[in-house]
């Protein structure tokens, strides 16, 4: 029973305003509140750009249908309030977490998938529904959906356009952008917009993109059309070892140079016992490739690969490496959703113990071995240990990931410090030609670099957003 139903007079005019409007769908009580004070967004990170997760949203709305949607957002324009899109709740960068005073628009329960074509080669989804489910509607009609994150098990579709992620398939088959035909949209004022459902739809710039990528800022995602991929004749992962980053990466460089396109590629060097590199970090790295396709020509690719990764100094792992890899890929998605069920109204924070953090940059591939080497330099400087630098999809995406063994994320002194670290590498991907981040948004931890990474556009992001929100009442203080 909600605060609501048990006592009306202990709620706000605005929760009594909600509760009439959307009966049975808006959450007061402080404890359901709380589930919506934080995204994935660690305790330990919480401190960037000078944010807390700490407010609570005065109330929760759980839409059942698009006309829902449209109703919250028509009140909420007449009456000024903001309202905060909430997809699973598995971004890291704080872009669905509650601002106070604001009405959370949580979208899960638009969860619908409301067409497959086999012939068209198309997928019409909800918002609401998890990129999980979306796979596995696909299955029976012989296609798949090519969007593979880790977190595919709580990502939801709008969450997946919002933030524009990348997965496992991204060298083959592009990020979640890439997915998207056309999108059903509802704007700060309540008006529905469609754009149209097929590859060119042109004219003009194609206005589905506006939408991919702007963390809820620009209007609320409804619904889709995606793409749905014939399932591959023939797939083919391999697993390899590579002494040396810098071998590994030759042999990346020497796959697009031959014309090869992988539709995974998995590049992770960690903590190991190979010889001393940058920063005088051990080190050892292990690739993982895959191909897909019609028979002869993955045989041919995985050959190739095969024999450019020996010119390289790549060794062979056994197939059950790759088996291994691909079988447990969405484990930390997992996990994260598991925690999510077992307590689906508690303040959710993903609590590392440590002080840690993650990057993920898009850098020229010439830029790549420099960004590594000034990153390593700079890690040791610090005494930080190194998690992981890696490639995903493509040799220009780049992650890397690190952790202060000594720092006590209660210590502001601590926090401060890593925080300044990671703004001098992402400055650093910037300085090199590069771009600040390429799956998981900037939300409110790297909304402070935006202008820098951007320049002028950022003077054009804000008059599309002063144009389509006037009133400034979708997420503010994300992004932008
Ligand atoms: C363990 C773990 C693994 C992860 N792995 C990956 C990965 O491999 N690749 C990757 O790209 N990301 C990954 N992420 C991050 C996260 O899963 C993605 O950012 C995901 O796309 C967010 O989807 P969501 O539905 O949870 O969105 P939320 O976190 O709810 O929201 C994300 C942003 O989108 C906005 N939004 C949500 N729904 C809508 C809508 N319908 N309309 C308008 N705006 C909306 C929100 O306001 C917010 O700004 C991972 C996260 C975790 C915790």
């Amino acid at each position: 029973m909600s605060t609501y139903e048990r006592d009306p007079s202990s709620c706000t005019s605005l929760q009594q305003a909600l509760v009439r409007r959307f009966p049975g769908r808006v959450l007061t009580d402080p404890d359901q509140l709380a589930r919506y004070a934080a995204d994935a967004l660690a305790a330990a990170r919480a401190h960037r750009s000078g944010f807390r997760a700490e407010a609570l949203p005065a109330a929760v709305v759980r839409a059942a249908s698009v006309e829902d949607v449209r109703e919250l957002l028509r009140w909420a324009q007449e009456e000024g309030v903001p309202v905060v899109p909430f997809g699973g709740g598995s971004g890291v960068m704080g872009g669905s977490v509650a601002v106070a005073g604001a009405v959370t628009l949580d979208l899960r329960g638009l969860d619908r998938v409301r067409r497959v074509s086999r012939e068209d080669r198309v997928v019409e989804a909800e918002a609401g529904v998890l990129l999980a489910d979306l796979s596995q509607a696909l299955e029976p009609h012989g296609l798949f959906f090519a969007h593979d994150p880790w977190s595919i098990h709580v990502a939801t579709v709008g969450g997946a356009i919002s933030t524009n992620g990348a997965g496992y398939r991204v060298g083959g088959y592009g990020r979640m952008a890439d997915q998207v035909l056309g999108l059903e949209v509802v704007l700060a004022g309540g008006e529905l917009v469609r754009t149209p459902g097929v590859p060119a739809p042109g004219p003009g710039p194609e206005l589905h993109r506006l939408f991919c990528g702007a963390e809820g800022i620009l209007g609320v995602v409804t619904a889709a059309v995606l793409r749905a991929w014939p399932k591959p004749e023939a797939e083919r992962l391999l697993a390899l070892r590579f002494p040396r980053f810098e071998d590994a990466w030759a042999w990346v460089s020497s796959l697009f140079e031959v014309g090869l396109r992988p539709a995974v590629l998995d590049v992770g060097e960690e903590p190991g016992s190979g010889p001393p590199g940058p920063g005088g970090y051990r080190t050892e790295t292990t690739a993982y490739v895959g191909f897909d396709g019609p028979r002869e020509v993955v045989e041919a690719s995985a050959a190739r690969c095969l024999r450019l990764a020996a010119e390289h100094a790549g060794q062979r792992l056994p197939d059950q490496e790759a088996d291994q890899f691909w079988r447990t890929r969405h484990q930390p998605g997992r996990e994260f959703a598991r925690r999510v069920r077992a307590q689906p109204d508690a303040r959710l924070r993903v609590r590392w113990g440590r002080l840690f953090d993650y990057l993920c940059v898009s850098l020229p591939a010439s830029a790549v071995l420099e960004f590594r080497k000034v990153a390593f330099e700079r890690l040791a400087r610090e005494g930080y240990r190194l998690a992981e630098f890696g490639l995903w999809g493509t040799s220009e995406l780049v992650s890397v990931a690190y952790s202060d063994p000594h720092g006590d994320p209660a210590e502001e002194g601590h926090r401060a410090r890593l925080a300044e670290v990671s703004d001098a590498l992402l400055r650093e991907a910037l300085r090199a030609g590069g771009a600040l981040e390429y799956c998981h948004g900037a939300g409110l931890k790297l909304r402070h670099l935006v202008p820098e990474a951007l320049g002028r556009g950022v003077e054009v992001l804000r008059a599309v957003k002063r144009a389509l929100d006037p009133k400034g009442i979708l997420n503010p203080g994300k992004l932008l």
